[in-house]
């Protein structure tokens, strides 16, 4: 029958005829309030994906605040259908006082090695009105995929502004999203 013939609400096939791939999707979101520096503010330095943007304000946070690796690690962790990061690495804990945030990227990716993945793809934007990200970007590619094991060209990272509206948009916050691909691992 061609298309043409076919019933407008057939359903093209009833059973899936692709071998079934054994793929989880996760996604992450962080955001954290941005203060000035001290003495002015309780601002940490302003650390994205790992690297260190020069701006005057950085985040309020128990660890270094970086935003970006904390989506990262709640997509991981939730593509495994895991903890959450504030349940693995709760923010009333004073060992994680300033922890640099690519320990949680680590633990996040043993846990899902362990679970039988690796993750394949990663998209993540992150919103932030002031500095541009632009002239950090390749650089914050380069350390996730560092980070996660993963062929640069398998990692994205976006920068956007706010437009000037909201908490983010007034530089008051900066925000982090981030979407992974696990498939699992050969032999696992
Ligand atoms: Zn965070």
């Amino acid at each position: 029958m061609t298309q043409e013939d076919a019933p407008a609400h057939a359903p093209i096939r009833a059973h899936n005829p692709l071998p079934a791939q054994d793929l989880r999707i996760g996604h992450g979101y962080d955001l954290h309030r941005l203060e000035p520096a001290p003495p002015a503010g309780k601002g940490r330095p302003l650390i994205v994906g790992g690297i260190r943007l020069e701006f005057d304000r950085g985040p309020v946070a128990h660890s270094d605040g970086d935003v970006l690796l904390h989506a990262v690690t709640d997509a991981l962790l939730g593509a495994i259908a895991g903890p959450d990061i504030g349940q693995l690495f709760p923010d009333t804990d004073p060992a994680h006082a300033g922890e640099d945030s690519s320990r949680y990227v680590a633990e996040a990716l043993r846990l899902v090695h362990e679970a039988g993945y690796a993750p394949v793809s990663l998209d993540a934007t992150v919103v932030l009105e002031r500095p541009r990200l632009g002239p950090s970007k390749q650089a914050v590619r380069e350390n996730l995929a560092r980070l996660l094991a993963m062929p640069v060209d398998r990692v994205n990272v976006k920068g956007k502004t706010h437009e000037g509206v909201d908490a983010v948009g007034e530089g008051r916050a900066i925000e982090a999203h981030c979407v992974v691909l696990l498939a699992r691992a050969s032999g696992a």
